[in-house]
């Protein structure tokens, strides 16, 4: 009776344990039943996680976007011509990931973190998932720290603090770019790591601002992740995403972290094309109805944690194109309000010379002005009422002859300071020399140069000012503070370049 008893419990366990073994076969290996636009739809992965990364003839990734009832959809992370139908697809049980490490420094990496610049393999020793929650309100801090860009005019007007978002907008070919290189430049010396990442770029800018970035030597603290406009929408999906787990790597050790996504409406497109391709309803302009989410969840990854966290930070500088400076279309609003304020660059002002091209009345940033340091407070806190007013006058005053000599005045020195606010590609400004050039201009010591000089006689003043009373600079330094007796200096430093120049 005993006997009888253990054979058919034994018999049980064994078919059991086949049948198992069946099952999950039949969960972890699944088939390709149609495949097109770096899209697959597979058969069989019955217990697949949304965002898990599968793995396709044992070579191509992919990543599971839809789970539907007998199939589940997935997008494919690499070239999709050698994927067929009828081919095996296997779960690995773990979310797509990207290696993480000080090693990328210096290289160009697709969007899971290969490496593309030819200089060899890249040896990582840890990698994290490439979606990641953004920290809760708990774990950060107020942004109190300037991240100088270099830039006078956002330095200025529209100051960014370390972990804040500040969105890059304007039309095609306005200097979008040139602004967010520039800041990376200015990094140098400054343990600021920056990631540059690039979506639907054309491959040539990509090389030529790493050739830029090498010879101005801001390539050794400077990772790119690119997915250009040749890669299919699916890798363009998932860059900045990837992006920011590498910037978070760095920032739970303690780092500031800048990182430029060029730009977020081509992400969006990217998006869109992967979601029509999924069969994902479209709603407004065709967009699926969590495209908010899509920035959203992005952007709320950068901040400033607090002390107990090691008190690194992320800068996002997102980056959007405008269609005839249409700043209140879908993509754009909701990238505004998702962001801690926007710098706007205006194609006319561009086209006019006006370089970089901020439109001051329509840039603002909520956050960064208390993280301004006090001599730049104190010698900009006028400067975008000034020009708001010049440029209110100039379109009046185009109609009348007859101004009075408050008005000249006030047209005058507008002009001026939009002359010193002009600044050439390339060619970043230390604070220092940024609040003696604003204080000069405010203080309005050039008022009365021709607009033509101003640039030239700006040079001299400087190099006058560097070589005969460089303790101006250090001031400013090392106290944040142009005090009223080196404010005297500069001001006999302008008389005398002056009077040196008419002789
Ligand atoms: P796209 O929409 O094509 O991405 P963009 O808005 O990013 O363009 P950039 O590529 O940065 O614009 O700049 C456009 C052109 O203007 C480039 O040739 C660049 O060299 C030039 N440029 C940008 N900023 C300045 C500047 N401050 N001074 C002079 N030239 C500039
Ligand atoms: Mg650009």
């Amino acid at each position: 009776m005993n006997k009888i008893n253990i054979d058919i419990i034994q018999n049980l366990i064994k078919d059991e344990i086949n049948n198992y073994q069946d099952q999950i076969a039949l969960d972890n290996i699944g088939k390709v039943i149609a495949i097109g636009d770096g899209i697959a739809t597979i058969y069989g992965l019955k217990d697949a996680m949304n965002g898990e990364l599968l793995i396709f003839n044992d070579n191509i990734y992919g990543m599971v976007m839809n789970l539907e009832e007998d199939t589940i959809g997935a997008v494919i992370l690499g070239d999709d011509n050698q994927i067929y139908e009828g081919d095996e697809v296997r779960r690995t049980g773990k979310v797509v990931s990207i290696p993480v490490g000080k090693e990328l420094l210096g290289r160009v990496i697709d969007a899971i973190g290969r490496p593309i610049d030819g200089l060899g393999e890249i040896k990582c020793h840890d990698s994290l998932p490439i979606e990641n929650n953004a920290p809760s309100i708990m774990d950060r801090e107020s942004v109190n720290e300037p991240l100088e860009t270099g830039i006078k005019a956002i330095d200025s007007m529209i100051p960014i603090g370390k972990g804040q978002r500040e969105l890059i907008i304007g039309d095609r070919q306005t200097g979008k770019t040139a602004i967010a290189i520039d800041t990376i430049i200015n990094q140098k010396d400054k343990d600021v790591i920056c990631i540059y990442c690039a979506i639907g770029q054309k491959d040539s800018t990509i090389a030529h601002i790493v050739e830029k970035l090498k010879t101005t030597d801001a390539l050794k603290y400077t990772i790119i992740v690119n997915a250009s406009a040749s890669i299919s929408a699916p890798m363009q999906y998932v860059a900045p995403y990837a992006a920011t787990s590498i910037a978070e790597y760095f920032e739970k050790q303690g780092k500031d972290v800048l990182i430029v996504y060029d730009d977020l409406t081509k992400h969006a497109v990217a998006y869109r094309s992967l979601s029509l391709l999924l069969k994902r309803s479209p709603g407004r302009e065709a967009y699926p109805g969590d495209i908010f989410y899509l920035h959203s969840r992005l952007l709320e990854r950068a901040c400033h944690l607090n002390k107990k966290l090691g008190g690194g930070s992320i800068t996002a500088l997102p980056i959007i194109e405008t269609q005839e400076g249409d700043i209140s279309a879908y993509i754009p609003t909701n990238v505004i309000s998702i962001t801690d304020g926007q710098i706007f660059l205006n194609t006319d002002l561009f086209n006019s010379g006006q370089r970089p091209a901020i439109d001051s009345g329509l840039s603002v940033s909520r956050v960064g002005s208390s993280a301004q340091i006090k001599a730049m407070k104190e010698v900009a806190s006028s400067i975008k009422i000034e020009i708001a007013n010049y440029l209110e006058l100039l379109d009046f005053s185009r109609f009348g002859s007859d101004l009075d000599q408050n008005t000249k005045n006030i047209l005058r020195h507008g002009a001026v300071l939009m002359e010193v606010l002009k600044q050439k590609q390339y060619s970043p400004l230390k604070m220092e020399d940024e609040i003696v050039d604003i204080f000069i201009a405010q203080d309005k010591l050039i008022d009365d140069v021709p607009i033509d000089k101003i640039h030239d006689t700006l040079v001299n003043i400087d190099m006058y000012i560097h070589k005969n009373i460089p303790e101006v600079y250090e001031e400013i330094k090392n106290t944040h503070i142009l005090s009223q007796e080196n404010k005297d200096k500069i001001k006999q430093a302008v008389i005398n370049v002056r009077t040196g120049m008419q002789q």
